[in-house]
């Protein structure tokens, strides 16, 4: 997003490594040009009838599109897998294929779960700051001995 009042904030491209003002993707305006044109490959090489059942790698060697782009564009849901059933891609997080989203299943469960268990930790510091917190206990026992 571009922030407003001090001007327009900048970054680098997550791609070419140029300096752009900061929009809500993490690119360069011309390196979105090329991803929206390789897009554009893409989509129409899978528009075909008979390329639906295209592989990952078929689709690359078909479009000299790079496969990272080709899975960008999957996780993106801009190609919709449940269209082509032969498309699949590495988990980010273990390397399982899958078919959508980022995450396989089972590291998805695992990452809700690990929010879970640090929501519950902070929940509970939380709790021991208002109902007494550790210098009042070391207080106390100072006062007992
Ligand atoms: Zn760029
Ligand atoms: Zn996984």
């Amino acid at each position: 997003m571009i922030v407003e009042g001090d001007g327009m904030e900048l970054t680098n491209c997550a791609k070419c490594g140029a300096v752009f003002a900061r929009n809500v993707i993490d690119i360069c305006p011309k390196c979105y040009k090329e991803e929206e044109e390789a897009f554009k490959i893409v989509y129409t090489f899978l528009q075909k009838q008979k390329n639906r059942s295209a592989g990952l790698r078929e689709i690359v060697e078909a479009t000299e599109v790079e496969e990272e782009l080709i899975i960008k564009f999957l996780k993106q849901n801009r190609l919709r897998t449940s269209q082509f059933p032969q498309l699949q891609y590495p988990c980010e997080s273990c390397g399982e294929l899958i078919s959508e989203k980022t995450l396989c299943q089972k590291c998805s469960s695992n990452m809700l779960s690990q929010w879970g268990e640090a929501k519950e930790q902070v929940e509970q510091e939380t709790e021991n700051k208002e109902y007494g917190p550790s210098y009042h206990t070391l207080e106390a026992k100072r006062k007992d001995e």
